[in-house]
């Protein structure tokens, strides 16, 4: 057993329970062969397990951080400037996203993204692939190797994108669901399945409904999508689908909006756009480091917690500039950078 002694950010399995602000200065984390036992103050933790070897420690002891938003297929293109959401799609992603048909490929970067999400400490995940099964599989394989939550899923797009990434919608509903019965729940449930439709302007009627078909017959699914995050793109969705009151209002006719649902941006929304969200349960993933690379604008995270908006975090790679849910934070708190911690700071 080992006691670790240091700045501690104590943790109690909940996500409520805890003070997510509390910190022990002297504070210890105990663990008997890598695992967690207990942790608390360090006296007090030196008493209960007084066999136990002490180290000192100069690093926040923490629980492992959460990455609410976050593109796998784009961990080799983080920081190539491309204009605009829209422009940038068109020529960085959009070409990086078709090579993830080979195989070996979508391994290599599948592995090159979990070495880098333990690097920062991010343990949990919510992760778009891309439009091609194979980058799922190659996800999920490698996920079992490492212990790390991991909830993603086929981008579901049947429009508006190179036609090597899109898929009829009856075809992309049964890709969907072929890998929902393979991933989703497996691995004592470390493992599950988010239903993936891009965003709006990538989606045609029939395919937003095969996505709200494939949420009704797997309820226990999460469902992520992007929402308003650029003026341009709510625009381009208000002639696409003339009849929906906003862009919310798209998601929600086809009944993808509710508890589950994860959107993120959300930084151009009406009053009836926030209030929607925050009665539905909906998440807002706010992703401020690729709102400032993409100059989309930035998230009013005060008016969505303000209205009972649920809001996480996500690091949005490759528009995000950074895996590090630290640095995140702090450009979402708009506090000047202090630049990287000190290697070995995050435990
Ligand atoms: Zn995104």
């Amino acid at each position: 057993m080992l006691i670790e002694r240091g700045r501690l950010r104590p943790f109690d399995g909940t996500i409520t329970g805890a003070d997510p602000f509390a910190v022990i200065e002297n504070g210890a984390l105990v663990t008997d062969d890598g695992e967690v036992v207990d942790c608390g103050t360090a006296t007090a933790m030196i008493e209960a397990y007084p066999d136990a070897a002490i180290v000192d420690s100069s690093d926040l002891l923490t629980p492992g951080l959460t990455d609410s938003h976050i593109h796998y297929s784009q961990t080799r293109i983080i920081g190539t400037f491309g204009g605009g959401l829209l422009e940038w799609l068109e020529s960085v992603t959009f070409p990086e996203e078709q090579k993830f048909e080979d195989p070996a490929y979508a391994r290599e970067i599948a592995k090159e993204f979990f070495d880098t999400l333990e690097a920062v400490g991010t343990t949990a995940a919510t992760v778009y692939c891309t439009s091609n099964p194979v980058s799922v599989d190659a996800l999920f394989e490698e996920a079992l190797t490492r212990n790390i939550r991991v909830s993603a899923g086929l981008v579901m797009m049947d429009r508006n994108a190179p036609s090597p990434l899109l898929t009829p919608a009856q075809e992309a509903y049964d890709q969907s669901r072929a890998l929902i019965e393979k991933w989703h729940g497996a691995d004592n449930a470390r493992l599950t399945y988010t239903i993936t439709p891009r965003f709006a302007p990538t989606s045609t009627p029939a395919l937003l409904e095969a996505a709200a078909a494939l949420w009704d017959e797997f309820p226990s699914c999460g469902m992520q999508t992007h929402l308003s995050e650029n003026t341009a793109e709510v625009e381009w969705v208000r002639r696409l689908f003339p009849k929906a009151p906003d862009y919310l209002g798209v998601y929600e006719m086809f009944g993808l909006v509710g508890p589950g649902a994860i959107f993120a941006h959300a930084i151009h929304l009406t009053d009836r756009e926030v209030g929607l969200l925050a009665e539905s349960g909906s998440v807002v993933a706010h992703c401020p480091t690729a709102n400032r690379f993409l100059a989309s604008g930035r998230c009013d995270v005060a008016r969505l917690l303000k209205a009972g908006v649920r809001v996480k975090l996500g690091s949005d790679i490759g528009a995000g500039t950074t895996f590090d849910m630290m640095e995140v934070a702090e450009e979402a708190e708009g506090v000047p950078k202090r630049g990287r911690p000190p290697a070995g700071a995050l435990s």
